[in-house]
C-alpha cells in the first residue's frame, strides 16, 4: 500500500446489500468509509480539459489524454480499474490505447496493463522502474518497452505527456507529468490536492527516500514556476471539509491550485529542520523523536497529525543526519 488511500483501504466498508461484482463485471458499488459522510461512486471518469480526462477507481485516480491519432494513458492501477477504464474509454472515442506511463514502480499503481498491451500499446518508464521490476517483479506488471532517464514526452494527435525524472523520491523512478498545451501537473503518491501537509499516511514505506522529498519538490516547485503550472491533479483523495459540501469526508476533488507544491516542500523541510535544530541543541540521536513528539512539534501545522507516525518519520530523519543511512 502506497499511497493515501490505502490508509484507507483496509477499513473500507460497503454500502449494505450490494455485493462486489467480479472482474469480469465489475460491479459500481458506493463506496463509503468510517467518519466520511461523502458516500463515492466506486469509479469516475471527469473531463479535466480538451481531451484530457481523469480516471478515478476506488482510491486512485490517473489520467489519459484522448487525441484523433489514439489514446495515451497513464498508470491502469489493476486489472479490474484497467477494465472498467478500457470501457470508459471507448465511450469516448474509439481510437487504440498508443502508449500506457507508468509514474513509478509500485504495483498498486501500475498492474494490470495487460488488456493494453494486447491492443497494441507501448509502455513507458523511467529506467530505474524497468530495474525494479528485474529485482522484484509481479506477474500483472507489464514490463516497459520503452525507458528512459531524466525526461521523455509522448506525442501524439497535437498533445502530449511529458515524464519528468527529479531523483530519488517516493521510489527510485517516480517521474512527475505535464499534460500539454493544457499545461497541468500529475502527481503520484507525493502531493495530493489540496492539502500539501497533511500527515503522511505511511512513513514505513521502505522506499520513501525521506531526505531526498526537499530537493524532489524544489525541483518539482522550478517547473511550476518555470512552466507556469496554476493545476496539479493527485493520484489520490485525502479526508477533510469538501468545499462544495462543506461536509467531512474524502475530498473527491480531482484537480488542485499547484501551491500545493510549495505547501510539500516546506512540510518535508520543516521535519528536516526541527531534527537538526533538535541535534543542533545538543540532543542524542536516539532521544529526538520522543522529544519532538512529546512536545507535539509541527503538531499544529499538519493536518491529521499522528505521533506514532511523526516518530516513525523523525526517527528515519534523525538516521540520515546523522549517519546518512
Ligand atoms: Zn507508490
Amino acid at each position: 500500500m502506497h499511497c493515501v488511500a490505502a490508509l484507507f483501504l483496509s477499513c473500507l466498508v460497503l454500502m449494505p446489500g450490494v455485493v462486489l461484482g467480479q472482474a469480469a463485471s465489475v460491479q459500481d458499488v458506493p463506496l463509503l468509509f468510517p467518519g466520511s459522510k461523502n458516500p463515492m461512486k466506486k469509479w469516475q471518469t471527469e473531463r479535466i480539459a480538451e481531451g484530457v480526462y481523469g480516471f478515478r477507481y476506488t482510491f486512485y485516480r490517473n489520467i489519459f489524454i484522448v487525441t484523433d491519432e489514439g489514446v495515451i494513458a497513464t498508470d491502469p492501477m489493476n486489472a479490474e480499474a484497467a477494465a472498467v477504464m478500457r470501457r470508459e474509454i471507448r465511450q469516448i472515442t474509439p481510437q487504440p490505447v498508443r502508449f500506457v506511463s507508468y509514474s513509478h514502480s509500485h504495483w498498486d499503481h501500475v498492474s494490470g496493463g495487460k488488456l493494453f498491451k494486447e491492443e497494441g500499446a507501448s509502455f513507458v518508464a523511467q529506467k530505474g522502474c524497468a530495474e525494479n521490476f528485474v529485482e522484484n517483479p509481479h506477474p500483472d506488471v507489464v514490463v516497459p518497452d520503452i525507458t528512459y532517464g531524466d525526461r521523455y514526452e509522448i506525442e501524439l494527435g497535437g498533445k502530449s505527456l511529458e515524464m519528468l525524472y527529479f531523483g530519488p523520491s517516493h521510489d527510485s523512478c517516480l517521474v512527475v507529468m505535464v499534460v500539454k498545451p493544457a499545461n497541468l501537473l500529475f502527481m503520484v503518491d507525493t502531493a495530493n490536492p489540496p492539502d500539501g501537509w497533511a500527515m503522511f499516511y505511511n512513513p514505513a514505506v521502505s522506499e520513501d527516500r525521506v531526505w531526498h522529498m526537499v530537493p524532489f519538490f524544489s525541483r518539482v516547485q522550478a517547473l511550476v514556476e518555470a512552466r507556469g503550472i496554476k493545476t496539479v491533479i493527485g493520484a489520490h483523495m485525502t479526508m477533510g471539509i469538501d468545499p462544495l459540501t462543506g461536509r467531512f469526508g474524502i475530498i473527491p476533488g480531482t484537480q488542485g491550485p499547484a501551491t500545493v507544491i510549495a505547501e510539500r516542500l516546506a512540510f518535508w523541510s520543516a521535519l528536516i529542520d526541527v531534527v537538526r535544530a533538535e541535534l543542533a541543541q545538543g540532543a542524542s540521536p536516539g532521544d529526538v523523536p520522543d522529544r519532538l513528539v512529546e512536545r507535539r512539534v509541527l503538531a499544529e501545522q499538519i493536518s491529521g497529525y499522528e505521533p506514532e507516525k511523526m516518530h516513525i518519520l523523525l526517527r528515519r530523519i534523525t538516521s540520515y543526519a546523522i549517519t546518512g543511512e
